[in-house]
C-alpha cells in the first residue's frame, strides 16, 4: 500500500510534467469514485504538495485535486491493463492505474476537505518541523496499542503498514504497547526512528513488495524493500546486532505486523 515514501517518491516524479499545465481532458467510468474531476479540466497546474498519503495538486481557480492512490494505486506514463484515469496534458499523457479500486480522487475548493474527513484530522508532517516531540508525547496518552496509534495518522501523517513496522523495530518497542505505557526514552526513540525510516525511504524511492503493486510512474520500483529490517520478513532471523530473534507475524488492528519478540518485548 502506498505510504508517505511511495506518495512522495510519486510527486517528485510528476511535478516537472503537471507544473504550469493546463489539464486538457480527464477521463474515467467512475464518478462515485472519482468526484467532480469535470472541474480540474481547462485548469492549469500551479504546484504539487503532499499531506499524509495524499497527493494534492493546486490549480488555478482556487481548486485542489486530491488524489489517494489506495491500495495499488500509481501513475504511469504509458498505458497499462488497469487504468482507471487518463489525464491529458498539452505534452504529456498520465495513465492512473489501480488494479483493486480503492484509490480515489477529488476535486475541491482549496483547503474544503470536508468529504475526506481524514485530511482534517491529520498530523503533522514527520519530515517538517511542525512534528515535534511534544506533540508526539501528547498524541500517544492513550491506552490504544501503539501500532493502531500510529497507522490512525493523527500523532504522524503517512505511516502506514510497512513504516509502522519498521519504526517500531528502529526504536525496540513492541507494537502491541499500549502507547500511554511508553517510557519518555522509548517516544524518544520512536520519534527519532519514525524520521530516519521516513527520510531513508524517499530516498531510496519508496518500498516495492513482492506483488510489485507500486511502481514509480516510468515503471521503476522502489528500493527501501531491500533495507526493511521487520515487514515482510516473517521467520527470518532479526537483522540487529547481537539478536538471535527471527522475525515473527501477528495481527494487530486488523493489519498483518512485523517484530522481533527478542529485541521487541512487551513486558516493560
Ligand atoms: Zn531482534
Amino acid at each position: 500500500m502506498p505510504e508517505l515514501p511511495e506518495v512522495e517518491t510519486t510527486r517528485r516524479i510528476l511535478e516537472p510534467y503537471l507544473l504550469g499545465q493546463r489539464i486538457q481532458q480527464l477521463l474515467h467510468q467512475d464518478p462515485a469514485r472519482y468526484r467532480n474531476t469535470e472541474r480540474a479540466e481547462g485548469r492549469r497546474v500551479l504546484g504539487t504538495s503532499r499531506r499524509g498519503k495524499y497527493l494534492i495538486i493546486h490549480l488555478d481557480e482556487n481548486l485542489e485535486l486530491i488524489v489517494h492512490l489506495g491500495m495499488t494505486g500509481g501513475f504511469r506514463f504509458e498505458p497499462h491493463r488497469h487504468t482507471r484515469v487518463t489525464l491529458h496534458l498539452p505534452h504529456q499523457t498520465l495513465y492512473y492505474t489501480d488494479p483493486r479500486r480503492f484509490g480515489k480522487w477529488w476535486v475541491v475548493e482549496a483547503g474544503d476537505y470536508r468529504e475526506i474527513d481524514l485530511l482534517c484530522r491529520m498530523g503533522p508532517e514527520p519530515l517538517s518541523d511542525d512534528f515535534t516531540l511534544a506533540h508526539f508525547q501528547q498524541a500517544l496518552r492513550t491506552p490504544r496499542k501503539i501500532k493502531e496509534v500510529l497507522l490512525a495518522q493523527e500523532a504522524v501523517a503517512g505511516v502506514g503498514n510497512i513504516y509502522a513496522d519498521e519504526s517500531l523495530w528502529l526504536s525496540q518497542i513492541h507494537p502491541e504497547r499500549p502507547a500511554a505505557s511508553l517510557s519518555s526514552p522509548e517516544v524518544r526513540r520512536l520519534y527519532k526512528a519514525i524520521r530516519v525510516v521516513m527520510e531513508r525511504a524517499v530516498e531510496a524511492g519508496g518500498s516495492t513488495l513482492s506483488d510489485a503493486s507500486y511502481r514509480q510512474p516510468d515503471g521503476q520500483p522502489g528500493y527501501f524493500q531491500f533495507q526493511h529490517n521487520a515487514y515482510d520478513r516473517t521467520g527470518q532471523p532479526c537483522k540487529r546486532k547481537g539478536c538471535t530473534g527471527r522475525i515473527a507475524k501477528i495481527v494487530v488492528g486488523g493489519r498483518g505486523t512485523h517484530f522481533c519478540p527478542q529485541c521487541q518485548q512487551n513486558s516493560r
